[in-house]
Order: structure tokens, then C-alpha cells, then sequence
């Protein structure tokens, strides 16, 4: 059976960023992309806060730039998915969905989240028209303008204040009359002057023009669930703050995680309860969501696998 000394499962920037570390310190690691290679940041489209891209960057060409990069070193990067892991004892056996089973010494688990939607037909037509799952990305192209944040948590009242700063007015659409979010974020939402807040309100439909390929939403219809009045609201840009699920769903069971998923690290590192996995990036991750943060904790991950290993 092939054996490998570092596994890295998922191609995100934790992912990418480990495997470069990983295969510079002659771990000759093994990459797994999953199911969507380059992860989230392939489905957005301007990167303008990545450090070291005065201009900005495309999410997919950060991507393939990062995977080239991990390969110059020797990374050996494959596509497929891991479909079973063994954690109990090392060299950790893992399987891939194509039938082959290698054995790991150290695995860096670097799966991801995904941002959670709505599930409405018309959001799904709108994405990359004005549908967004994240603010803090996309945000900068509706300077001016007037958008709608969905979601009542901590994401949702944070994006809503960091789109006020640039946008003309921005609507915060809530299916309650009360904001999960903590006290302090609440607070900073309603004294916002340009947040309006539209409680008990929920999404029927995201309305806009499409031509050929192109298409931009201009609208959304919503309903208020008390009273069951519709009314139509005029956007540019609509935000998902629903959550996010983390993937993890292959480690249930195997590895420690916190009531949503989130795979448990041991403080200042990127050490899981097992000893030889390491998690890194967004499915450890529910605080700060960036590509330079998951690059960062990926380097973590592969500095702390070479340790272990000695
Ligand atoms: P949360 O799960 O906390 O909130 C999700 C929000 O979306 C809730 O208000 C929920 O409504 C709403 N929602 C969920 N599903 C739907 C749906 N289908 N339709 C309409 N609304 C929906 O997620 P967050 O991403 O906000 O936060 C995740 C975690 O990260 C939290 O622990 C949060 O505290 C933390 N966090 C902390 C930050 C910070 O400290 N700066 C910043 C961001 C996140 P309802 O309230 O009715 O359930």
C-alpha cells in the first residue's frame, strides 16, 4: 500500500499553503482536492485583500497560482475525494473514492465550510449576478449602492455594518423580531443610520434582468411572516449570513468538534485531540473566514506536522 508521510485533504489556501510548506521541508505530501478543487474562493471572483496583489487578483488564477506553486516544490497534488479515514491508530489508513487506500503518517485536514443558502431557484440564478455569501469579498463593487443582508447572527450583523460603510443603504432581512447576534454587534447595527432592520421578514424571490450570459438582480421579494404582506425591496447586492457548515461530516465520531462541526484545535495550534492530524483553515475556523487566515493556520499545520514527525 503507498504511504505517504503528510496527507493533506482539501485544496483551499490551508490546503495549498501546507502542501507548499510541507513539500519545502521534504514531506513529499500527498493533496486530496475534494470536491470543489481551489475551494470557496474559486466561486468568487475579484480577491482584493490578499496581500501581495496590489491590483486584486481572480479568486480561480489565486487558485491555480497557489496549486502551481505547492507543485514546484514537489507536492503532489491529486484529484479525488477521501471517503474514509482510520484515526485510531498510526500510519492512519485512509480511502478515496476511487477505491485506492494509502497509509498516512500525519494528515492535515484542510476540508473547508460551505456558506449556507437560502435554496430559492432565482438566488441560484443570481450567483455571480449579485448573490454573495460573503461581504468582506465582495462588498467593494457595490460602493454607492443599495443591497440586503439575509441572517440575524454575529456574520450577518457584521456584514451588515462593514457594507453600510460603502454602501448607500443597506437592508437587514431577518426571518425573527429579535438579532442572535451578540449585544455589542446588535447595538452597532440599529445606531448605523443607514441599516434598516426588517424584521419578521423572509425571502420569496430575488428578482433582476438577465442577457445572454450576463445577468444582475436589481430586487428581492419578501414576505413578512407575521402579517403576510409582500413587498419588493431594490438592491444591487444580496448577502447570505445564514452560517456556515463546516465539512467535517467524514470525521463525526473520530475527531473532537464543537456542537456546529467545527473541528476542535489545541490553543495556538493546529493539533487536533489525535496526535499526527492537524486541522487547518475554515473547518477549524468560524471566527475569521479569510484566505490569508486559512493560508496562515496551513502553514501551521505543515510546521507542526514536520515537528511531529522529528
Ligand atoms: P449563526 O448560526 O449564529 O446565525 C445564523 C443566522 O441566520 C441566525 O440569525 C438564523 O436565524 C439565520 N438563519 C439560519 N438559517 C436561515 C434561513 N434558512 N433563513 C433565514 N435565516 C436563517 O451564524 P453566524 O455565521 O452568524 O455565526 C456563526 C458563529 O460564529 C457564531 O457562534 C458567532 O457568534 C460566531 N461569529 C463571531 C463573530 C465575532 O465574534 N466577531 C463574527 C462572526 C461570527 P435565527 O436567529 O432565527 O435562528
Amino acid at each position: 500500500m503507498e504511504t505517504t508521510k503528510c496527507l493533506i485533504i482539501g485544496s483551499g489556501p490551508a490546503g495549498y499553503t501546507a502542501a507548499i510548506y510541507a513539500s519545502r521541508a521534504d514531506l513529499k505530501p500527498i493533496v486530496y482536492q475534494g470536491m470543489e478543487p481551489g475551494g470557496q474562493l474559486t466561486t468568487t471572483t475579484e480577491v482584493d485583500n490578499f496581500p501581495g496583489y496590489p491590483e486584486g487578483i481572480d479568486g480561480p488564477k489565486m487558485m491555480e497560482d497557489m496549486q502551481k506553486q505547492a507543485e514546484r516544490f514537489g507536492a503532489d497534488i491529486r484529484w479525488g475525494m477521501v471517503s474514509e479515514i482510520d484515526t485510531t491508530k498510526r500510519p492512519f489508513k485512509i480511502k478515496i473514492d476511487d477505491g485506492t487506500e494509502l497509509l498516512a503518517e500525519t494528515v492535515i485536514i484542510a476540508t473547508g465550510a460551505t456558506a449556507k443558502y437560502l435554496g430559492l431557484e432565482s438566488e441560484e440564478k443570481f450567483k455571480g449576478g449579485g448573490v454573495s455569501a460573503c461581504a468582506t469579498c465582495d462588498g467593494f463593487f457595490y460602493k454607492g449602492k443599495d443591497v440586503a443582508v439575509v441572517g440575524g447572527g454575529d456574520t450577518a450583523a457584521e456584514e451588515a455594518t462593514y457594507l453600510a460603510n460603502m454602501c448607500r443603504k443597506v437592508y437587514l432581512i431577518h426571518r425573527r423580531d429579535q438579532l442572535r447576534a451578540s449585544k455589542a454587534m446588535q447595538n452597532k447595527v440599529l445606531s448605523t443610520p443607514n441599516i434598516e432592520v426588517l424584521w419578521n421578514h423572509e425571502v420569496k424571490e430575488i428578482v433582476g434582468v438577465e442577457q445572454g450570459f450576463t445577468k444582475a438582480l436589481n430586487g428581492a421579494v419578501l414576505v413578512n411572516n407575521k402579517t403576510g404582506e409582500e413587498k419588493k425591496i431594490d438592491i444591487d447586492g444580496f448577502f447570505l449570513a445564514i452560517g456556515h457548515k463546516p465539512n467535517t461530516d467524514l470525521f463525526v465520531g473520530k475527531l473532537d468538534m464543537d456542537e456546529t462541526g467545527y473541528l476542535i484545535t489545541k490553543p495556538d495550534s493546529t493539533a487536533t485531540n489525535v496526535p499526527g492530524i492537524f486541522a487547518a483553515g475554515d473547518v477549524q475556523d468560524k471566527h475569521y473566514r479569510q484566505a490569508v487566515t486559512a493560508a496562515g493556520t496551513g502553514a501551521m499545520a505543515a510546521i507542526e506536522a514536520e515537528r511531529f514527525l522529528g
